[in-house]
């Protein structure tokens, strides 16, 4: 019954009965009027009777559906209202985007957050928010999806209006009208407080608290990671444990606020101490721990290691107390004294006691050969700056040849190093230690202008022109008066700046600085030509080489070894050949020993070649020799 009541009660019924009702009347009138004008009598109610009943049928059914129209309208308005209701209170940011970029609407959070009010954002463009350096991936994220690509979630720096960066992740998904791509639509989540608690607790997990330097936790993967490289690729590690001598007393004497600000400052110190890709660490206490990776060899080891001992042993001044502090240094080269981070730490840290054992600052190595080789290391460095003053230096030349016109058109300049005590020292083993200790800039510069003047004395003598290569170590490149040393050179000797060369090897490419590149600029706008040497070895890719204004490439001795039989050597040294061309480059070959190597070169178009099958490098009175017999080098 209550139901029954109810349903009287309705909307749909009640439309139902006003509407029949009105039919009735509507129709009861308007098929009596024209009836009347016939004289029919209004009063008869008879002639009401079926017009009324078909009225109020017609207005009962128009009822129903007028008032199924109007509620579907109604519930339509409400979903739109609730819909952007919705887009507009969601606390992600969404927005539309036409495919030029230009913002078509966006919700009140992305405007609260990015700091526009609604009448900016008609005119913005998506990209005038999007931070410059998420651009390029933003369009390829645009392109891809337009070309039917999928984006899954993606990360993005959004730039607010007063220009602080506010990084977002979310999805975008193209929208279609008619077929066609019409607007990308984006749902971003504000990520900016997820990140910074995430970098927070990675620096908590990871970093020291007191000095910010690597925990045990990170040394760990770090030398992990250290290990797995220098297997590849054949480098060389070293781990140093350092512990400060007698650090305990100035926590017992002076307090452990001193204590920490001096571990503070020592901390600092250390990280002054190493390139950037070394890994500096503190274990707890005064303990320390470096890893030197990325060594070709483990000659400049000690030198690191005198280095650390002298920048710890300067005063420190510390809340007003003058302060002297030591240390001792265990050194464990990879892989001979371990292979593995537990066996490399524990034998760094056994040489480390073994310092200690002495009297404190010093450094000791794990194994006694490379203790020994480390004193003659350092006799080494004292040697090298006498070097010059002693005329213990002097320069031997190496033929480059063309083998099609079997002619000599150019030497390389290579250093040699007489020394009082040990002989002839190979540059191998003395420029790394040049370079360590900055002599290779005084050294260089020897190097530039005795060969040019020996070479130009040699072009006068024989009546003859000849192109002179010079090595140029990275670290002479990081210094501004290497163009006014280079001028000077060409100017005192007479040798046109045409006839040189200047080999620099891969790392400059790599390490790219800006000075670098400058200072190359500038040699090369003096007409003097550069090479790039040992090609191959050092990681350099196509896109550095574009940068720097290259004229030749020297492959590297090592790819030409077996290269009959070794196909990998092969593929290199094709694919460096072929490139050199496709870029317009010179190269030449070095290390050529044998006929089979000629043979391979020949056959690859490459007849430029330096090597002992024609001659080793030799002083300037055996260089004019082997000129004047000339055909005998190709015999
Ligand atoms: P580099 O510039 O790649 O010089 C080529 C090295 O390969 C020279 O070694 C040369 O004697 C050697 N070599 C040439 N032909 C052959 C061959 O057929 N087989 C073999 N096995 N070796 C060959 P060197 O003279 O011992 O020089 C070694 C490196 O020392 C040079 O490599 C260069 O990087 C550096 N160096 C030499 N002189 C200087 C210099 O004045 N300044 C600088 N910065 N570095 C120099
Ligand atoms: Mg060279
Ligand atoms: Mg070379």
């Amino acid at each position: 019954m209550k139901y029954f009541i109810g349903r009287l009660r309705s909307r749909p019924f009640i439309d139902f009965c006003l509407f029949a009702i009105a039919g009735a009347i509507i129709l009861a009138v308007f098929s009596i009027v024209p009836q009347s004008r016939f004289g029919a009598n209004l009063w008869n109610l008879s002639n009401y009777v079926f017009p009324s009943i078909y009225g109020s049928i017609a207005g009962g059914l128009l009822g129903i559906w007028s008032g199924r129209l109007r509620r579907s309208l109604h519930a339509q308005t409400s979903m739109q209202e609730r819909y952007h209701d919705l887009f507009e209170n969601a606390s992600d940011l969404i927005q539309s985007v036409a495919l030029d970029g230009s913002v078509l609407f966006v919700n009140r959070a992305w405007r609260d957050t990015l700091g526009y009010c609604d009448s900016e954002v008609s005119s913005l463009n998506i990209f005038d928010v999007i931070s410059p350096d998420d651009h390029h991936q933003c369009r390829q994220r645009f392109e891809s999806l337009i070309s039917g690509g999928v984006v899954n979630s993606a990360e993005v720096t959004f730039l607010r209006k007063d220009g602080c960066p506010v990084l977002v992740e979310g999805n975008v998904s193209l929208r279609f009208e008619n077929d066609q791509p019409h607007s990308l639509r984006a749902i971003y989540r504000d990520i900016s407080e997820r990140k910074a608690a995430e970098v927070k607790i990675h620096q908590l997990a990871y970093y020291d608290k007191l000095t910010g330097l690597p925990n045990r936790t990170l040394l760990q993967d770090r030398l992990v990671h250290a290990i797995a490289d220098a297997k590849r690729f054949d480098h060389h590690l070293g781990v140093m444990f350092i512990d400060l001598d007698h650090f305990k007393k100035v926590n017992d004497t002076l307090g452990h606020h001193i204590g920490d600000l001096l571990l503070q400052e020592a901390a600092q110190r250390l990280r002054d101490s190493f390139r950037e890709n070394d890994t500096a660490a503190r274990l707890g206490g005064d303990e320390f721990v470096v890893i030197l990776s990325g060594y070709r060899n483990s000659v400049n080891v000690p030198h690191i290691a005198q280095k650390i001992l002298e920048n710890l042993a300067r005063p420190y001044t510390i809340e007003g107390h003058e302060l002297v502090l030591s240390g001792s240094v265990g050194i464990a080269i990879y892989p001979q004294d371990g292979t593995n981070a537990d066996d490399l730490l524990r034998n760094a840290d056994m040489a480390m006691y073994a310092a200690k054992g002495g009297r404190g600052d010093s450094f000791k190595f794990y194994s006694e050969s490379m203790n020994r080789n480390a004193v003659k290391q350092l006799q080494l460095e004292n040697g090298l700056r006498h070097a010059i003053q002693e005329d213990q230096f002097f320069i031997c030349y190496q033929p480059q040849v063309d083998w099609e016109s079997k002619r000599i058109v150019g030497v390389e300049a290579l250093l040699r190093w007489n020394h009082p005590e040990y002989g002839l020292v190979s540059p191998d083993k003395f420029i790394p230690v040049a370079e360590e200790t900055g002599l290779i800039i005084p050294i260089g510069e020897w190097v530039l202008r005795r060969a040019c003047k020996e070479l130009k004395q040699l072009q006068v003598e024989l009546d003859i022109e000849l192109d002179l290569s010079v090595n140029l170590s990275g670290i002479q490149l990081e210094h501004p008066n290497i163009v006014e040393v280079i001028l000077n050179a060409l100017h005192e000797s007479g040798l046109p700046s045409e006839q040189l060369e200047l080999e620099i090897t891969e790392s400059v490419l790599v390490e790219r600085t800006d000075q670098a590149l400058k200072l190359l600029h500038e040699i090369s706008s003096l007409g003097v030509r550069i090479a790039i040497d040992d090609f191959g070895t050092g990681y350099s890719s196509l896109s550095y080489l574009k940068n720097f204004p290259i004229d030749r490439l020297k492959i590297d001795k090592s790819f030409l070894v077996d290269i009959l039989h070794d196909t990998d050597n092969a593929a290199i040294v094709e694919t460096i050949i072929a490139m050199s061309r496709n870029m317009g480059l010179n190269v030449i070959a070095e290390g050529v020993e044998i006929h089979d190597q000629v043979e391979f070169l020949t056959d690859r178009s490459c007849p430029l070649m330096q090597g002992f099958l024609f001659s080793k490098p030799v002083l300037p009175s055996q260089l004019k020799v082997l000129i004047e017999q000339g055909d005998k080098l190709f015999e």
